[in-house]
């Protein structure tokens, strides 16, 4: 089946050609429907982008999204649309929630070499979003060239970074190396608790200018922050969306806190089911004041049984997969469990590992890391020590050890 896209004002016409079912007419007509709807981050005379996780459309690369997407839903089929990959654990800051504590730092990273044999493989299994993440990305000097292994016809390329190196120079190298957006956290809109939970002073100061270098470059430019009850109380994402708006960014990702790295052991700061709805009241309250600029994504939305979201919930053996600053799989960046290594095994083969696991075998709808049955059989019984990620298949009481 091919799918013909053109866009004509702001809206997009398509035609279907080749065998296809009713279902997936109906889907590609209400998947261009929301888009036709909606204002672009960006708009080229071509194409448009809508988001910094979607390839701009219509394009090649959208076109191979488009395709796993109606696999998905028409068919059931499971084939990954991303992947994060961490190029190192090296970071400059010490943050109060920092996933990385914990991992397995003996041996040496992924080598260039190691990084183009996990790109390859993963475009073929069929991605068309790589995320470069840390760590901190920027720390390693050959990012660019791990950028420039995604072709553009197949793919885009995202840098998850901190900021603290995004000067001019850096965001120019990533846009000319082919970089779509940068995705640079904050914590918090006020400036000394965001330093305070990143650990270290002026990183508030490295994001306002890492914003506007990125801006400046021509990057999409995505805030990346977390949402906790206290948060959520203190009504920070009107002053974080605020900030963004003012400052020019395309999209802000809110994900939930989640029980991982540092915060292993505690998941007294995790959003409760009344906190969720007011989070998610607030994102469609924000999109109307502020017009869209941003656009807010929540992970709350995407785990929760609404529309849309029905097919998305836990992304981990659905839409995504991690590999690890050495190459070991996981299910995705938070979770501390691994089905293999991808530079021992074809990045395929984990994946179909990991669709074969009973924890992973079914759509799950909610977020099997702040599951408290997920954490029962899977976290909790790892030990204090252990180097991460830990093999799925060694926990104790799964299979491994009492
Ligand atoms: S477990 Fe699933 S929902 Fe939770 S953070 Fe990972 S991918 Fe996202």
């Amino acid at each position: 089946m091919e799918i013909i896209v053109h866009k004509k004002g702001g809206r997009f016409t398509t035609r279907l050609k080749g065998r296809r079912s009713w279902k997936t007419f109906l889907l590609v007509k209400l998947y261009f429907a929301y888009f036709s709807g909606m204002k672009p981050l960006l708009s080229e005379p071509e194409a448009a982008s809508y988001s910094l996780y979607v390839p701009p459309i219509p394009g090649p690369a959208h076109a191979r999204q488009l395709e796993t997407f109606i696999n998905r839903w028409v068919y059931g089929l499971r084939r990954p649309m991303a992947v994060t990959i961490a190029v190192t654990d090296r970071c400059q800051l010490d943050c109060f929630h920092c996933s990385a504590v914990g991992r397995n730092k003996r041996g040496a990273e992924m080598s260039g070499k190691d990084i183009k044999k996990i790109v390859g493989e993963s475009l073929k299994l069929g991605v068309s979003c790589v995320t470069f993440t840390g760590g901190e990305p920027l720390l390693r000097p050959d990012l660019e060239e791990f950028v420039s292994l995604v072709p553009r016809e197949q793919a885009v390329a995202l840098v998850f970074t901190n900021a603290l190196a995004l000067d001019e120079q850096r965001a120019a190298s990533l846009k000319e190396a082919g970089a779509y957006g940068v995705h640079i956290s904050l914590d918090s809109p006020d400036p000394a608790e965001h330093d305070r939970l990143r650990g270290r002073r002026g990183t508030f100061q490295a994001v306002r200018q890492g914003v506007r270098n990125a801006l400046q470059a021509g990057l999409l430019v995505g805030l990346s922050t977390y949402a906790t009850n206290d948060s959520v109380d203190g009504r920070d994402l009107s002053r974080l969306a605020a900030l963004a708006h003012d400052w020019g960014v395309h999209e802000v990702s809110v994900f939930d806190v989640i029980s991982t790295g540092r915060l292993r052991n505690d998941t007294s700061h995790s959003l409760s089911p009344r906190h969720r709805l007011l989070l998610m009241r607030e994102t469609r309250r924000l999109h109307r004041a502020l017009s869209f600029r941003p656009r807010i994504l929540t992970q709350t939305w995407t785990n929760s049984r609404r529309g849309f979201a029905r097919r998305l919930g836990c992304l981990a053996a659905n839409y995504q997969f991690h590999i690890t600053a050495r190459g070991d799989f996981t299910p995705c960046d938070f979770t501390p469990l691994t089905f293999g290594n991808s530079l021992r095994e074809p990045v395929a083969a984990l994946w179909e590992k990991q669709l074969l696991h009973p924890a992973y075998r079914e759509h799950c709808f909610t977020c099997r890391m702040q599951s408290a049955d997920f954490r029962r059989k899977y976290i909790e019984p790892l030990p204090p020590d252990a180097r991460l990620p830990y093999p799925i298949g060694e926990v104790p009481g799964c299979g491994g050890p009492e």
